[in-house]
């Protein structure tokens, strides 16, 4: 154990800091064992030396020494603040809130083909991304889940798969995108035996012999290679053979029908020349000597891997006619390849956010896809990572991940799922808890809605509601339910005025005051309507005739209406008279 803190000292700018921190860490795991029962502070220690290896400021490496305590003893970031400062405090919470996510349980193993690439497992990283602020704060999570899959045989086994895909599907490929070749492989190499146990047993019993048979033949090819170098003065400063990678090999098998015989870069020859001039030369010499295979030559130097990856390959007809891949490339580019953003880091305390901009262009297609809320100036200012500040990633009970505007509460959550879930969410529950459905959520929450068929949205919603779906569905939905309501308490032709006035169409009904008020039977008040067969007129003589038990009809004396209706019903006839004013 000693041995290891001593190797972290020897590779850090401040082994005092480290020795604190290593003491402090001890102290607080004490008694404490990990499942393959070594004591506890053996894994920080792991962790911290993967950084130290990269080159990483001792601010990270003291941070990967202390990464568990805050979760897994009594200590609070406020004492690891008081004894480290706040950087350090700020590194070990990032950990620990990224370790805090849950990942559902539930989860399908993809086909081996296809799992890195699902949309998924996409925005499972992007979320990683959000919610670590900053970048040291991954590469302290990459190197705990490098040393968490090297002692996997230990954990439950129930619990080894879902870790392996996890690793497969958000660690590794985020690896990768920092250019970090050699984590990536070993990642994605651990994770395996574990997800796909009878491909991998295939491939074991299958590639150790052709390994060694390509790797005995590169032995014959090397001095060839580096004595035609020579002749055209170019002096390599290494040449050595790579042998492909467990995963990628087997995933490169399936595309051509198991065949070892179409890999060619199944070892490879790697040489490294001094500058840019010596790639290009050494390429034209081998090409001289050696025929290359058409199509298969390509300049990852003029055309940078998007995680900034730089090499030049080619396949060529060697010895006895067989294929060997070469790859060329610099010191630096070669750092680049195995160690990726860790490469720039080299005791520097900030990385140059132009070199990153350039270097990076997965992190410029990030800044794409976040458009809107993305500012040029403040991009990548030193190792923060802001692109994703406004959003927030919670997850559906599937463990599908939800990208919502910071602030959007369940409501939103439910119109993004479906216009129905969001028209009848009655409640929900956040993180299996019963939460109100107005609570803003936080990344990495876990999201299910409950459904009412007989409820709707209210006006409260739009008050809560930060999405511009949830927001123009519920304005929608509340004028239906509006119309509704009319319809079942009022009449038709009141909800024809409401619509009509609600397009401005609506003409306000003038109201004739005429002097016709009469008495009927010496009274005032009685109903009563003008007769249509003889229209009589103020002035005129007068008759009211009781046609209903609640209204009259006034007619001339003389009208012949009025006069059948008066031989057929004499009771029926009332004196009538124009009311004098
Ligand atoms: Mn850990």
């Amino acid at each position: 154990m000693l041995n290891i803190l001593n190797k972290i000292k020897r590779k850090s700018d401040d082994p005092i800091l480290i020795e604190r921190a290593f003491n402090f860490a001890k102290n607080a795991h004490q008694g404490q064992k990990r499942l393959s029962g070594d004591d506890y502070i053996l894994h920080p220690l792991k962790v911290a030396l993967t950084l130290a290896d990269k080159k990483l400021d001792s601010k990270t490496i003291a941070a990967a020494l202390l990464h568990d305590v805050p979760d897994d003893t009594p200590i609070s970031f406020n004492e690891i603040e008081k004894e480290f400062g706040k950087e350090v405090a700020f590194l070990v919470e990032g950990v620990s809130k990224l370790s805090r996510l849950r990942y559902p349980k539930k989860y399908n193993l993809p086909s081996i083909l296809t799992s890195p690439v699902s949309p998924r497992a996409e925005n499972l990283r992007k979320m990683f991304f959000a919610m670590a602020e900053d970048l040291r704060v991954i590469l302290i999570k990459l190197a705990d889940r490098l040393h968490n899959m090297e002692t996997l045989k230990y954990v439950p086994e129930e619990k080894q798969k879902r870790l392996a895909l996890e690793t497969l599907e958000i660690f590794a490929p985020i690896a990768d995108r920092l250019g970090m070749g050699e984590m990536k492989v070993k990642l994605a190499d651990l994770t395996f035996p574990y997800l796909y146990p009878k491909e991998y047993d295939w491939l074991m019993e299958n590639v150790k012999e052709k390994y060694e048979k390509r790797e005995k033949y590169l032995r014959k090819i090397e001095p060839i290679v580096k004595k035609i170098l020579k002749e055209e003065k170019i002096i390599p400063l290494d040449v050595h053979s790579r042998a492909k990678s467990y995963w990628s090999l087997y995933q490169k098998l399936l595309r051509n029908d198991m065949s070892f015989e179409r890999i060619h870069d199944l070892v490879a020859l790697r040489i490294i020349v001094k500058d840019l001039d010596s790639c290009y030369k050494t390429l034209g010499i081998l090409h001289k000597q050696f025929r290359p295979l058409m199509g298969r030559i390509r300049d990852f130097i003029a055309l940078p891997k998007p995680n900034g990856y730089q090499s030049i390959h080619t396949t060529c007809f060697c010895l006895e006619g067989k294929l060997i891949e070469f790859q060329i490339r610099t010191p630096d580019m070669h750092d680049q390849a195995e160690h990726g953003i860790c490469a720039h880091w080299a005791y520097k305390e900030k990385i140059d956010p132009e070199v990153q901009r350039k270097q990076f262009i997965w992190i410029q297609q990030l800044k794409n896809w976040q458009k809107d809320i993305y500012k040029a100036q403040e991009f990548f200012e030193g190792l923060k990572i802001d692109f994703f500040k406004k959003r927030i990633f919670v997850f559906t009970p599937r463990g599908d991940v939800i990208n919502l505007p910071e602030g959007a509460c369940a409501i939103d959550f439910a119109y993004h799922i479906h216009s129905e879930v969001g028209m009848h969410c009655a409640g929900a529950k956040i993180n299996g808890k019963l939460s109100q459905v107005s609570a803003p959520l936080k990344s990495g929450d876990i999201v299910e809605i409950l459904i009412d068929k007989n409820k709707g949205p209210t006006r409260d919603w739009l008050k809560f509601v930060k999405t511009s779906l949830a927001h123009s569905r519920i304005r929608k939905e509340l004028k239906n339910t509006l119309l509704e309501s009319l319809k079942e308490r009022i009449s038709p032709g009141k909800i024809a005025k409401q619509i009509l006035k609600k397009q401005g169409l609506l003409i306000r009904q003038r109201i004739k005051k005429a002097p016709r008020v009469i008495l009927i039977g010496g009274e005032v008040g009685i109903s009563f309507a003008i007769a249509k067969c003889c229209k009589p007129q103020p002035g005129d003589e007068i008759k009211a005739f009781i046609a209903t038990a609640k209204s009259a009809s006034v007619h001339k004396a003389h009208c012949k209406n009025l006069e059948r209706n008066e031989s057929l019903h004499p009771q029926k006839i009332i004196q009538a008279s124009w009311k004098e004013f």
